[in-house]
């Protein structure tokens, strides 16, 4: 008995965010492609793609002061800012052509306008802040940005973080009102539901156990079907990894060269979430400081407005941790079992290397409820313990590879997309800027994996995504078209109105 089920053209492992673009991607570029997709949850959208387990920033550069660093002269490099901005501006329009072309609705579900500000104390990072919004302010991109250091207007913005702040030392913010807030789980749901009505057969508690070139070209999946308990095996021309901290060990599985020397190092987080309505109401924005010296970028403390379920909500956080598992789903076994002969010495490069992260991540790990309280006063100076929950986020994982700038075992803050020679298989590793940035990231899959079909996908790309390929700081009235219409689309633009 052949243990070879049927043959298909895609399939997706994994259905988070990044499976879920993929698939509504391909959809629309090869209609006739079958696809299945492979989740060993439940449902769609549990691990980091779920809206309790990420902060919801829509990323554009506009509040995350790690995107613009100070170089040595002391000027500001705005150049990933402009980057993660153009991003998620093709993010934007991926969204509405969804919506434009009723392939999702209502697009309130999922995504909300919110001003993102920065904000610094101290003389220095005040002086930063102020060279950084000179740098960004005249650009196109961040347009509508404006700087305050004067402590009656930041009363005004953000008057929960004002109250009773006793401290002598300046203080400083910029602000601008059209960020937003994503709520990726419900994204990655709806997609996962269009994915459905086109005939995308999708499997729940089907976990990806084993991938393996077959004797004809094709990629065998090894499945264990966790109802039936039963083995199954499925093949396809094309396999995405998508399965977020799971995807290094199904790489490592598949054993082409380009998964060789890679590894992951597992990073946990907490949220604090507020539970009084009272404290939420009194504040209205997602509002990023600096991380702390020694910390990781992913950890830099921020005070999230936030649209659940209909329901606004405030969280503070991430606070990292460490913990072995490459999935919140995860086995403690996880980071053992990626150690691999080939990856071994990137390993233990990165173990000798990153020594201060690994203490960092150890003591954020260790502290008490009432420290944690301690560093939300820094942002709430009022706030009360018994407000104030903890929710446990995603685990990210981030890859430690050989680079040759700064040598063996350095470890990435990116997400990079990993293919074969032969664009037959593709992995996603890594998870910053993270879902904001899944149409591009999925956009890269295209180009690595289909090179010899993007000339004819390229005038539907275009249709979907009028800015692909284009610079949008070189095309302001491209730029200022874009806004405005996915701003309709998105019904960002009454909102931004209606809350202001
Ligand atoms: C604390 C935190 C804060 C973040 N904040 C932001 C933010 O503000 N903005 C932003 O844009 N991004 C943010 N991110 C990043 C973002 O959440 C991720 O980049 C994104 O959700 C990754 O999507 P994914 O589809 O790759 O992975 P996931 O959503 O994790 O999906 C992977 C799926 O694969 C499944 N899977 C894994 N292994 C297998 C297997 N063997 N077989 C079958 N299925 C499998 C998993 O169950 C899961 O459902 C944050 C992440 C964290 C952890």
């Amino acid at each position: 008995m052949s243990k070879i089920q049927k043959e298909t053209d895609v399939i997706l492992i994994g259905a988070g965010v990044m499976s879920a673009t993929l698939g509504s991607l391909l959809k629309e570029l090869a209609p006739e492609w079958e696809i299945k997709v492979f989740e060993k949850l439940a449902n769609a959208g549990e691990e980091s793609s779920n809206e309790w387990n990420n902060a919801g920033t829509g990323h554009s550069a506009l509040c995350e002061l790690n995107y613009t660093s100070e170089k040595s002269d002391g000027a500001i490099d705005i150049s990933k800012a402009i980057k993660v901005n153009e991003q998620f501006q093709l993010s934007r329009q991926f969204w509405s052509y969804l919506v434009n072309s009723n392939l999702i609705r209502n697009p309130q579900d999922f995504i909300m306008p919110i001003p993102h500000m920065s904000l610094v104390q101290g003389e220095e990072n005040v002086s930063f802040l102020k060279k950084r919004f000179k740098a960004l302010s005249n650009n196109p991109l961040f347009q509508g940005m404006e700087f305050s250091d004067d402590p009656v207007e930041l009363k005004e913005w953000i008057p929960l973080i004002m109250e009773g702040r006793t401290s002598s030392e300046p203080i400083a913010a910029t602000k601008i009102d059209s960020g937003t807030d994503v709520n990726f789980g419900a994204l990655t749901r709806m997609l996962f539901d269009h994915l459905k009505s086109k005939n995308v057969e999708i499997n729940y508690q089907h976990s990806v156990k084993d991938i393996k070139r077959t004797s004809d070209g094709l990629w065998e999946v090894k499945v264990h079907d966790i109802d039936s308990s039963k083995i199954e095996y499925h093949t396809a021309k094309f396999v995405f990894i998508g399965g977020g901290g799971g995807s290094l060990p199904l790489l490592q599985k598949t054993g082409i060269p380009e998964s060789k020397h890679i590894g992951g190092f597992p990073v946990s987080g907490l949220f604090m979430v507020c539970n009084n309505p009272e404290v939420v109401e009194q504040h209205h924005g997602k509002v990023y400081g600096k991380a702390k010296v020694g910390a990781p970028p992913m950890s830099v403390p921020h005070l999230d407005t936030r649209y659940i379920d209909n329901k606004k909500t405030l969280l503070f956080g991430p606070f990292a941790g460490f913990s072995p598992k490459f999935l919140k789903t995860g086995s403690n076994f996880d980071l053992l079992g990626s150690v691999k002969p080939n990856n071994v010495i990137t390993m233990l490069a990165a173990g000798a290397k990153e020594m201060p992260l690994t203490k960092y991540l150890i003591q954020q790990v260790m502290l008490s409820h009432e420290k944690r309280m301690e560093e939300l006063r820094e942002f709430i100076p009022n706030a009360k313990k018994e407000d104030w929950d903890i929710v446990v986020a995603g685990q990210r994982v981030q890859v430690i590879k050989d680079t040759e700038a700064s040598g063996k075992g350095t470890l990435q803050f990116g997400t990079e997309v990993v293919s074969s020679g032969d664009g037959s298989i593709a992995a996603l590793l890594g998870a910053s800027p993270g879902a904001s940035t899944a149409v591009h990231v999925m956009l890269e899959v295209l180009e690595k994996c289909f090179p010899q079909h993007m000339m004819e996908w390229g005038l539907k790309i275009k249709e979907m995504i009028p800015s692909y390929g284009m610079s949008l700081v070189e095309n302001p009235e491209l730029l200022q078209e874009i806004q405005t219409s996915t701003a309709q689309t998105l019904g960002l633009a009454e909102k931004e109105l209606a809350y202001s």
